[in-house]
């Protein structure tokens, strides 16, 4: 029997996993498909408090798994099927295997929602990104033009943004006008270097065969015109999608899947908490994920202590 078992190694897994490893607690980190998370698909994390010279994803996910390792988290490269959170202990089926727990923290993460173009995957991390806080500021886009794609808050967001770093940043929209909020979509239409590219798409990221972003072709989708748009960068904004699907129906998800805390990091399961991106539509940073699998593991150690008393 487990006293906790996490599900998500991203940095609010691994910062639940130290702290309820530090309290003794031998969590049992399930990693899921993709150990340590998104954060392992970007280059360089230059907004991590710590680390003046930026750190590499991949790196500062291996480095927060050491950490909680140390102190004695447990790691399993599981992949949870089914959970049953009907009474206490919880089961969880994880990779055919049933596997009791005490408590759980939830920290299953988002998946950027990807826009499924050629090049696309191809050129991920070689200037197509999901993320322009984590890599506007890289050299490589440094006073080039850019383009987002995308017409929500997060695409207004994050052109805005680039708009320090670019020489032009380019937003492509499928229609003739923005779904962000009114005060974003103000802004950002007034921003100068902001140049609005309406009702297209981007149907191929240019050029897989020199391994680097050179552009991306457009099309109009009232014309069907088809036009080469030359860019470094390609940041994808159009949304994220919460990796949640395993709990519909048991924990209580928002209308776009993402779990709804009660206060602090509890769901509506006594004993099962969250943490992270997939209850966080807002900041999606790698330290406020880290400062909720922190609470999370708080919350879930005083539980544990309440339960035995
Ligand atoms: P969103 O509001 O769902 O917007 C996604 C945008 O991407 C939409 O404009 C959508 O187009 C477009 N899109 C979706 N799939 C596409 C595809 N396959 N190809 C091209 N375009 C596609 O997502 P979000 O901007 O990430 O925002 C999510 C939530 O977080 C919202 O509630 C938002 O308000 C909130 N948020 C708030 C802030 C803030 O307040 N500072 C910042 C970021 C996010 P359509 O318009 O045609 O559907």
């Amino acid at each position: 029997m487990e006293k906790v078992v996490i599900i998500g190694s991203g940095p609010a897994g691994w910062t639940a996993a130290l702290y309820t490893a530090r309290a003794q607690l031998a969590p049992l980190v399930l990693t899921g498909q993709q150990p340590g998370g998104l954060l392992t698909t970007t280059s360089i994390v230059e907004n991590f408090p710590g680390f003046p010279e930026g750190v590499d994803g991949y790196e500062l996910m291996t480095r927060m798994q050491k950490q909680a390792e140390r102190f004695g988290a447990k790691t399993s490269f599981g992949v949870v099927e089914s959970v049953d959170f009907s009474q206490r202990p919880f089961t969880l089926v994880v990779d055919g295997e049933k596997v009791a727990a005490e408590t759980v923290i939830i920290a299953t993460g988002a998946s950027h929602k990807p826009l499924g173009v050629h090049g696309e995957h191809e050129l991920e991390t070689k200037g197509v990104t999901y993320c322009a806080t984590c890599d506007g500021a890289l050299p490589a886009f440094r006073h080039q033009p850019l383009v987002v794609v995308g017409g929500g808050d997060s695409a207004c967001e994050e052109a805005q943004y680039l708009t320090r770093f670019g020489s032009i940043v380019y937003l492509v929209h499928r229609r003739d006008s923005l779904r962000a909020s009114k005060i974003m979509a103000e802004r950002t239409l007034a921003n100068p270097k902001i140049k609005p590219i309406w009702d297209s798409a981007i149907t191929e990221i240019l050029d897989v065969q020199k391994d680097t972003v050179t552009g991306v072709k457009l099309k109009h989708l009232k014309t069907g015109v088809e036009s080469l748009l030359p860019v470094a960068g390609v940041f994808i904004a159009i949304g994220h999608v919460p990796n949640t699907e395993l709990f519909r129906g048991i924990i209580t998800l928002d209308e776009n899947g993402f779990v709804v805390p009660e206060p602090g990091t509890m769901t509506n399961v006594p004993g099962v908490f969250v943490a992270g991106d997939c209850a966080d539509h807002i900041y999606r940073q790698a330290v406020t994920a880290a400062g909720a699998g922190c609470a999370a593991a708080i919350d879930a150690e005083r539980f544990l202590a309440a339960a035995s008393r």
